[in-house]
């Protein structure tokens, strides 16, 4: 039984609390690892080094901070197969799926590359008689992050790529279902020049999130995960005067208008729902078809679409659409949900809960589910699900089907697919979403863009990575300055304009 450690100064720490956490092989259903959970003194003890680590490092100029960044990218790369592996290992994602997950943070990393144009501030040439105005952007100090389980490489590497390309040092809680892999960068990123403790990862559960949360020293939190628990980071970080970013869950609707081409939208719901086994912030977990007629035209079309998905372990290589999900209480929850539908009067058209796979019977692989004709008032519509299960909602016109995505507590992403340029057109711009897919179905912005939802599914006003990102991961100061003949030649009292 592998005990995985912290990375603390720039070298692997075991954990002191005695508390740990099982980190399972999805796939078998075993425990492979055990995750130590921190308690506040070891966190203490990290944010401690990465204040002393700071000073320096934001002293750096952004052009060689930058070059860490560039070497980063070169060591992803050369990593990427082993990468891919422990992380497959962990999550249960398929295998070229955990390199996907690697490739979308370190497109992340490439943006950061261009830390020296993003961190330019601004300047006013004679502001006033002999006055000039500048504003810079400087790093806060020591920063925060605490991610989920589903991409144990992406968001982390959102987070603090941004973060330490601003001058910033960070701590990384990772979730405590899927660890080593954060472990991994932090080694791969001093192994690209960066200094101790610029970036550190406490493992832990709860015990080391309110310790990030209480601490003083610590200047910013960001934080992806379920939306009740981004509620109690935003509130409680926020009340302890924190810069605080919380992203949480989703409940992604896809239109399918009666002009669509039914084929190609098939092919979508397929990808963006099961891929994955559902678990993805953007995976579309609602069909939303325009009339009776289209409803029947694309349950038609996805019935043995999903009765062909090949379910298995990322060890099957390309013979796998998707793999188990995480735990075995994740499939637990997900079954539940699924009962709640039947009993709820859901028509489930297509019923993976018999789903077993030969050899892998203790893996917590749950089947492909279909439900049709689901209504709004139904647990399965109100609440995220998170596995691989599509629900369809039957709307009488696109106003309707408009209505339901609005009405939706979360505000992620959602999707049209139509022909018709006038409605996919309105649909961008009035709906309350963050996150738009036209005939896209699943509409993840790429690096230099933003991410973010809307409603239930984001606190605070800044989005992930981007322009956004350098924002908050830094401050702007603005200073005004008169040379060279200044007070000597008499002071100034009264609140002055400039004109
Ligand atoms: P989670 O909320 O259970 O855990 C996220 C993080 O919070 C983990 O690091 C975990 O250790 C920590 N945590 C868990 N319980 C806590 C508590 N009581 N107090 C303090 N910290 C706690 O989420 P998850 O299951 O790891 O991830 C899946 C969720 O994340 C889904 O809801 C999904 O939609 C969401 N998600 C959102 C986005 C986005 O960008 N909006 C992206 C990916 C995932």
């Amino acid at each position: 039984m592998q005990e995985l450690t912290h990375y603390i100064n720039g070298e692997h720490v075991k954990g002191t609390s005695g508390r740990f956490a099982d980190v399972y092989n999805p796939a078998t259903g075993e425990v492979q690892a055990k995750c130590p959970l921190a308690g506040a003194d070891e966190m203490a003890r990290a944010v401690e080094v990465a204040a002393a680590a700071q000073p320096a490092w934001g002293a750096v100029n952004p052009q060689r901070r930058a070059r860490v960044m560039m070497k980063f990218v070169d060591l992803l790369n050369r990593d990427m197969d082993k990468l891919a592996e422990a992380l497959s290992r962990e999550h249960g994602k398929t295998f070229p799926d955990a390199k996907g997950d690697v490739q979308r943070g370190l497109e992340v990393v490439e943006y950061c590359i261009g830390a020296p144009q993003l961190l330019k501030g601004e300047f006013t040439d004679s502001a006033g008689p002999g006055i000039d105005m500048y504003s810079m952007r400087q790093p806060l100090g020591v920063t925060a992050g605490i991610t989920p389980f589903n991409f144990p490489a992406m968001i982390p590497m959102w987070m603090f790529a941004p973060a330490i390309a601003c001058g910033n040092a960070f701590i990384l809680k990772p979730s405590e279902r899927d660890p080593s892999v954060p472990l991994m960068l932090a080694e791969l990123m001093e192994e690209a020049g960066l200094p101790k403790g610029i970036l550190q990862v406490v493992n832990g559960d709860k015990e080391a999130v309110d310790a990030i949360l209480d601490h003083p020293v610590i200047q910013s939190i960001g934080f992806v995960g379920s939306t009740p628990i981004a509620e109690y980071i935003y509130g409680r970080g926020c009340s302890n005067g924190k810069r605080v970013q919380c992203f949480g869950g989703a409940k992604n609707h896809m239109i399918i208008m009666p002009d669509a081409d039914m084929d190609q939208a098939a092919d979508a719901l397929i990808g963006a729902g099961y891929g994955a086994a559902g678990e993805r912030c953007m995976a579309i977990s609602v069909a939303v078809p325009v009339g009776d007629e289209t409803a029947d035209r694309l349950i038609e079309k996805l019935v043995p679409r999903i009765e062909a998905l090949k379910v298995g372990p990322y060890t099957a290589g390309d013979d796998v659409d998707y793999g188990p999900v995480v735990t075995a209480a994740a499939k637990e929850k997900i079954l539940g949900l699924v009962q709640s539908g039947v009993d709820q009067g859901a028509e489930l058209v297509v019923d993976g809960r018999d789903f077993s796979l030969q050899g892998y019977e203790d893996g917590f692989f749950v089947g492909p589910h279909l439900f049709d004709r689901v209504t709004p008032d139904m647990d399965i519509y109100k609440q995220e699900i998170f596995g691989p299960v599509l629900s369809t909602v039957r709307a009488a016109s696109y106003e309707e089907a408009v209505g339901l995505a609005m009405d939706h507590e979360y505000g992620n992403g959602t999707a049209i697919f139509t022909r018709d340029g006038d409605a996919a057109r309105d649909f961008a711009n009035r709906i309350n979403i963050g996150m738009i897919g036209i005939n896209v179905p699943i509409p993840v912005p790429l690096a230099y863009h933003t991410f973010g939802g809307w409603k239930k599914s984001a606190f605070g006003d800044l989005n992930q990575h981007g322009p956004d990102a350098f924002k908050f991961y830094t401050r702007t100061k603005t200073v005004t300055s008169r040379w060279p003949s200044g007070i000597k030649e008499g002071g100034e009292f009264n609140f002055k304009a400039m004109d």
